[in-house]
């Protein structure tokens, strides 16, 4: 029987088991993750679950489809080494499992900041759970929050510790809110909701130094003047927890290098997820993406690796990220330089940003217009390209071009 073991447990590793019942797999699946908890939804950790206290995480798959369809689950164990000639992982608690099939999903850690230790009491890093319960004490007991990135994490904080009516300030090095993800339309109007919200958002600084008062940090230097802290959030992006794969000897280059089947240069040995470094035929380039529809996709393709049904790797990426009342959602990617069309919402504060690549519709974001991304999606997936203009009027529902 073929044995299956996937490390870690998060969004890819869930999905991956659920295709693999699914599709009735026939050999004998293992799951090894570090955290304690089965594998559960990571997105409302920055948002409904920091805001309350009785929230409870929200599994992804009940213990039931794990058990019933003979999965061996072992929580709160990690792999530590992979012999991958004689095809074996050994664990944290000392256990060793045999494969004939390896998964990397491991994800991403948080990026820490450099000579700040990890330990002191008021910096929070959010990943998972653990953390998520830290920074929700923390933020029921501090007068004020400091947000260090303007990236996705970083303002759902923010806007959530708006909400909850603390001082909230967000320090971010570049000129713009979610420089590498939005367009600039985008980006204004995230910036102007948070301020409307009461938030300080203070764009095109660094932070060049940390005051500390024994284990905490009292206040930071933001070009030269002193801002003091009492609760420091640090939202600076994720790096891919490739330490295993790097250690086992394979390529990793910013993630574990797959191909578009989920497959490393060692045929035993797959990764999926946001740990992976992926070619996307979409675009004839090399991708890593921290997506939960990423996930899913790749486990989604694994699982017709595994099952004798292979599938190469080509979803629509799509993301995203609630903040407050603002919802973005974004469909599809958009490479530099793009020519831009707004298109407005049907309701005020709602509108959605068209992206062209050599006069081709490539990426939509649409801010608290959930109908318009959805069709987006659609068009975007069936490859359409209707006139620009007529797609850019609101009075024409772009459901009524698919
Ligand atoms: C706070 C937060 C909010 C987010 N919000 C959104 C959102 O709104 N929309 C969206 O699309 N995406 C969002 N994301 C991103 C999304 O959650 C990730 O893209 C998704 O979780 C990736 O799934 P994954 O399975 O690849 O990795 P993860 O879900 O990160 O899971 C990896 C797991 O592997 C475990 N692991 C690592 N190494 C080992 C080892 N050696 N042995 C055993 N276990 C190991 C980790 O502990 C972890 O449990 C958010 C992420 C965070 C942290």
């Amino acid at each position: 029987m073929q044995k299956v073991v996937i490390v870690g447990g998060g969004h890819a590793a869930a999905q991956l088991c659920a295709s693999l019942i699914e599709g009735s797999f026939a050999g004998k699946v293992t799951l090894v993750c570090e955290e304690s908890s089965l594998p559960y939804h990571r997105p409302p950790l920055s948002k409904t679950f920091i805001k309350d206290p009785a929230a409870e995480p929200q599994l992804l798959r009940a213990e039931s489809v794990y058990q019933e369809a003979g999965i061996d689950v072992r929580l709160g164990d990690a792999v530590t080494a992979i012999d991958r000639a004689a095809r074996r992982v050994t664990l944290a608690s000392g256990a060793t499992l045999d494969y004939d099939a390896l998964v990397l999903a491991t994800g991403t850690r948080a990026r820490k900041l450099p000579d700040v230790p990890e330990d002191t009491e008021n910096l929070v890093y959010l990943r998972n759970t653990t953390d998520a319960l830290r920074l929700r004490d923390a933020l029921g007991a501090a007068p004020s929050v400091t947000v260090l990135g303007g990236g996705f994490i970083g303002l759902e904080i923010a806007a959530t510790a708006g909400h909850l009516g603390k001082p909230v300030t967000v320090f971010e090095a570049a000129p713009r809110l979610l420089a590498r993800a939005v367009s600039p339309e985008a980006s204004a109007h995230v910036a102007e909701t948070l301020r409307e919200a009461g938030v300080t958002v203070r764009l095109g600084v660094t932070v060049d130094g940390f005051e500390r008062d024994g284990h905490r940090i009292c206040a930071v230097t933001v070009q030269g003047e002193r801002h003091p802290v009492d609760l420091l959030v640090a939202g600076i992006g994720a790096i891919p927890e490739t330490a295993l794969a790097e250690a086992a000897g394979l390529a990793c280059d910013n993630g574990v290098v797959v191909d578009d089947h989920m497959r490393t240069a060692d045929p035993a040995i797959y990764a999926i997820g946001d740990c992976t470094s992926f070619p996307y035929a979409r675009w004839g380039k090399t991708l890593r993406l921290e997506s939960v529809q990423n996930a899913n996709d790749q486990a989604r393709t694994l699982a017709s690796v595994l099952l004798g049904q292979p599938a190469p790797y080509g979803a629509l990426p799509w993301f995203w990220s609630d903040q407050g009342a603002l919802r973005l959602q974004i469909a599809g990617l958009a490479p530099p330089d793009t020519e831009r069309v707004l298109r407005p919402g049907a309701k005020p504060g709602s509108f959605s940003v068209l992206h062209f690549a050599e006069g081709h519709l490539v990426c939509v974001e649409s801010i608290n217009a959930p109908i318009d991304h959805i069709a987006a999606r659609k068009l975007l997936e069936q490859g359409k390209n209707p006139p620009r203009e007529q797609l850019a009027d609101p009075a024409v529902p772009l459901k009524s071009f698919l």
